[in-house]
């Protein structure tokens, strides 16, 4: 395993393996890795003759300083990991080489931002565009890998690539929970045992907005039932709670009977903030 911090550098070393007929999967991550991001190396190890994983905590993606700043930083203990992993190469440029100037192109992405993270984390969006377009740029990878349990993000970036005929295949992979059904998190390291457990309730509601659908109760009488659980679990404060169609980010029509269906949270826990979703498709 390499460690490189030089875009420059990683870019050389990744077009000498393309010539040679190398393909390359690339798992762009802020560090403080888990077994949710070991599930993305895994699949571009499995799929790729090449594995680049990128540890870069992007600055211009945090609408809020303070979580920016009590971001975990552990980058010896995740080479550490990565070696365990087998991964071929650790991309991790400083903050004065991924941005040698302060950008000033910005990307919009429409409607895609109006609701979740878009609405609540202003700017957030333009900030990972950003950021994910300079790592395609400077590794040209034939697949990148990212996680469902940041959905808006997945479809955000398809659809960026799409739209930018980017040759890259953007691949995203379910959601890694620990036993509890916490979705895992970098963010969870901050997170005490009782907040740990509290951050669990997270996934239970979801499970029950999942149950009550099945039962047959509409997306209104299940938003509602499950918001008043979410009210009544202490240390626990509720951002927002859509069920929204996958495909476009737009709430569900109440009405309408769900097919694909997502149902999305994000909240506080001990202060620190936390997402979640569940993506249900018809059997
Ligand atoms: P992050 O380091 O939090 O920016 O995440 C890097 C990538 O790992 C993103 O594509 C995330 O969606 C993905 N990821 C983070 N947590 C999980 C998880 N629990 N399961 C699957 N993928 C995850």
């Amino acid at each position: 395993m390499q460690l490189v911090s030089s875009p420059q550098l990683i870019s050389e070393l990744l077009n000498a393996a393309r010539v040679k007929g190398l393909t390359i999967g690339l798992v762009p991550t802020m560090g403080a890795l888990h077994q949710g991001h070991a599930s993305l190396i895994a699949a571009a190890k499995g799929e790729n003759a090449i594995s680049v994983v990128s540890v870069f905590i992007n600055r211009l993606q945090f609408n809020n300083q303070e979580d920016f700043e009590k971001y975990p930083r552990v980058l010896d203990e995740d080479i550490a990991f990565l070696k365990t992993q087998g991964v071929d190469y650790v991309y991790a440029p400083a903050e004065s080489e991924m941005y040698p100037d302060p950008p000033i192109t910005q990307i919009n992405f429409g409607s895609m931002t109006n609701l979740m993270e878009g609405k609540y984390r202003i700017g957030h969006f333009e900030g990972v565009g950003l950021v994910v377009n300079k790592l395609l740029n400077q590794t040209l990878p034939n697949r990148a890998y990212f996680g469902l349990k940041d959905l808006q993000q997945f479809l955000i970036v398809k659809r960026m690539v799409h739209d930018f005929s980017i040759a890259t295949e953007i691949v995203g992979l379910p959601i890694i929970r620990e036993a509890s059904g916490l979705a895992m998190s970098s963010r969870n390291r901050r997170l005490t045992r009782q907040g740990e457990a509290t951050a669990a309730n997270i996934y239970a509601g979801l499970v029950k907005s999942k149950d009550l659908l099945a039962e047959g109760k509409s997306i209104s009488e299940t938003k509602r039932w499950v918001t008043n659980f979410y009210e009544q679990v202490v240390g626990f404060d509720l951002e927002y709670f859509e069920f929204v169609n996958p495909t476009d980010l737009c709430p569900y029509p109440e009405e309408q009977s769900p097919n694909e269906l997502a149902i999305c949270i994000a909240g506080y826990v001990e202060g620190i903030r936390l997402i979640d979703n569940l993506y249900l498709r018809p059997d």
